[in-house]
Order: C-alpha cells, then sequence, then structure tokens
C-alpha cells in the first residue's frame, strides 16, 4: 500500500532502520535521567533548529500531539483571552478546546476561499493571543505567505501558529511569531505520538508573567526541565531519537520548501489538466502540503475504491467537506515515483 493521507502519513523509509538501531543502542531502555538520554534531547533538538531554521533565542519543548498544546496554550499564556483565525475544522477545534479551559475566545473564522484580512477592530486587547491555524489539514488551505509577517507588524499581540501540516514542510516565518506547534506524523514523516513546540523569548517572557504551575504540562514548568535537557514527564524517548535521526538525514529546510511548492505546482496543473474540480479556487490559499479536490460523494467514493484496490490510500475528506473530496498528502517523505503512481491513477480515472 502506498498512503497518501495527511497524518498519520508516511514515514520515511529509513525509519525502519532507525528502529533497530535505536534498539540495538540500549537508548530505549535508558532511563530519561541519564546522561545519555540526556545528550540524545539535547542533539535532537539543536539538529531540529539547525535543519528547520529555527532562530537561536527560540526554544524547543517536546509534547505529546498538536492537541496537547491546544491546551498548554491555553493554561499557561491566557491573560484577556484569544483570537482564533481559521477557516476550517482544525482551527475551530483549538478554539473550542480553549474555550473549554479560558472560557474566553472569539472568532474570526473566513470562508476556505476568501483572503484573509485582520484589522485592528477585531482585536479586544493587547493581551490577546491571536491563535493561526497556519495550513488547514481538514480543506487543503494555508495563510497566504505574507499574512504572519503583516499580522507581526500590525499587532503588538502574542502571535501563536498551528502549523501541524507544514512545520518540516515548508519554510515558516518564525519570527512572525511567538509560539509554534506541529505533530511529527505529518511534514516529519515520522510514526505518530510526538508534538513540537517552539517558542520566541516574549513567550516564554509572557509565560513568566502569567506564572501558571498548576500542571504536568504547565510550560514554565516544561522550561525548567527542557533547559536542563530533561523532560517533566518520562517522555517517548524513541520518538524523539527517530526525530533526531531524520532531522540528520534531510536537507535544509529551504531545499525541502522548494521542493514542497515545486511538487503542489505540479500536483495544482496535473489536476486541471485532468479535470478535477479543486476545493481552493483561490489560490493565494492554495495549500502546499495539503491538495484536496471535490466531486460528488458518489465519485469520491468510487475514487478511493478503486484507488484501494491498486494499493493507494487517498487521504478522506475531513469536517464540512469529508463526503465531497478527498485529499492528497504533499509531505516530503513522499517519493517522485509515488507521485507517478498516484498520477497515473488519476489519470486513467479521469476518462471512466
Ligand atoms: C493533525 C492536526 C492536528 C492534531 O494533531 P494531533 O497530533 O492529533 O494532536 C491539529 N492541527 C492541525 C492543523 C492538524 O493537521
Amino acid at each position: 500500500m502506498i498512503t497518501f493521507y495527511p497524518g498519520p502519513s508516511k514515514v520515511y523509509p529509513q525509519v525502519g532502520q532507525y528502529l533497530q538501531e535505536a534498539f540495538e543502542s540500549g537508548l530505549i531502555s535508558a532511563n530519561h535521567r541519564s546522561g545519555e538520554f540526556m545528550q540524545m534531547l539535547e542533539n535532537t533538538i539543536s539538529d531540529l533548529k539547525f535543519k528547520l531554521n529555527v532562530p537561536a533565542d527560540y526554544e524547543v519543548y517536546f509534547v505529546s500531539s498538536a492537541t496537547e498544546c491546544w491546551e498548554i496554550i491555553a493554561q499557561s499564556l491566557m491573560i484577556d483571552s484569544s483570537l482564533h483565525v481559521f477557516t476550517g475544522a482544525f482551527g475551530e477545534k483549538w478554539m473550542e478546546y480553549t474555550h473549554r479551559i479560558s472560557h474566553r475566545t472569539s472568532e474570526a473564522s473566513f470562508d476556505y476561499n476568501a483572503d484573509l484580512i485582520l484589522d485592528k477592530s477585531a482585536i479586544f486587547s493587547k493581551n490577546e493571543i491571536i491563535c493561526v491555524t497556519h495550513n488547514e489539514t481538514s480543506n487543503g488551505t494555508k495563510v497566504p505567505d505574507a499574512f504572519l509577517p503583516e499580522l507581526r507588524q500590525k499587532f503588538e499581540n502574542l502571535i501563536a501558529v498551528d502549523a501541524t501540516s507544514s512545520m518540516a514542510g515548508v519554510v515558516l516565518p518564525w519570527e512572525a511569531a511567538d509560539l509554534w506547534y506541529a505533530s511529527v506524523q505529518k511534514c516529519f514523516g515520522l510514526p505518530a505520538g510526538m508534538g513540537v513546540m517552539i517558542i520566541s523569548p516574549n513567550a516564554v517572557e509572557r509565560a513568566l508573567q502569567v506564572g501558571e504551575h498548576k500542571h504536568y504540562n504547565s510550560l514554565l514548568f516544561m522550561r525548567e526541565n527542557f533547559l536542563k535537557f530533561q523532560t517533566p514527564y518520562t517522555p517517548n524517548t524513541l520518538g524523539i531519537y527517530l526525530l533526531g535521526k531524520v532531522m540528520q538525514q534531510v536537507p535544509p529546510i529551504a531545499e525541502v520548501d522548494s521542493l514542497t511548492r515545486q511538487r503542489a505546482a505540479g500536483w495544482y496543473a496535473f489536476l486541471a489538466e485532468h479535470h478535477y474540480e479543486l476545493l481552493v479556487k483561490n489560490d493565494p490559499v492554495r495549500s502546499d502540503t495539503v491538495i484536496a479536490v471535490r466531486d460528488t460523494k458518489e465519485r469520491i467514493a468510487e475514487l478511493k475504491h478503486f484507488a484501494k484496490a491498486e494499493g493507494i490510500t487517498l487521504g478522506n475528506g475531513y469536517g464540512k467537506e469529508k463526503e465531497v473530496s478527498f485529499r492528497i498528502a504533499n509531505f516530503p517523505a513522499i517519493s517522485q515515483d509515488e507521485i507517478e503512481i498516484l498520477q497515473n491513477f488519476l489519470a486513467k480515472m479521469s476518462s471512466r
């Protein structure tokens, strides 16, 4: 089976060998307070910062998932409220999870074909956190490339970004936001079960100002541990090890980014040429990493069925467009050969 599911998604083929190495090294039996573990954690963080070009003064912590980050932000960084900018199901879920904890959220949702525009009237106070979903995995939209840098210029608010399905796939404007997070089962090409959180000195300052220490995953508690290359609870040692290995293996993010964008352009041209309807009509908000195709419910079911018979897993639709779309992951671990197999299949199907 080859899979184009946008998470969990195809893992890098080298992961098989890394798993074996992790086992043989004895590291996955080692105590997480041991020097061996701490060294491995330190190396993984430094390789990740190097390959993804993360600013030196941003800190990196590992958590269990992107979902956990929703809670950490609501618990540890909130003063007044949060403003949620989104176009689909994941951004909406972030707002809902936050609301259950903070009871103070406001919504700036957009149709997925709309241009995102945020003016000063949307902002309630300077303490409000602006929460942006960088790549909306559910419907294949992204925020336009200039959006976050413009927000940064216009507002002094703390900005938090869900980059779960774009981090490690495209270049991110790190300095344009204070808190970024992702999970490893998407563009990182790794097995599910870990989240990556990247935070700016401003976000650290906010956490200190809030001073929240009530939870096992309170940001300040996480930080105290990670600054010593330790973790507040027994971590996903294997996940951290594999992430380190993959970060050593992959090219610098600028190279990955150009391949991702080139492949995305290829996909959009291919789909248009073969008369597939894109879910997203507005070009600047079309995702580079998750491509969504729209058709009737019957036709979508048929395409998924025939794909499966040929050993290809397409991503199901998600959220409102669940029945009338399928998704194609354009993640770096997917090979050119696999893309060609799917394109041959779709070309064949377009004429029947
Ligand atoms: C997958 C995804 C999540 C949830 O990730 P988990 O690892 O399941 O917590 C959140 N946001 C976006 C945009 C996603 O694509």
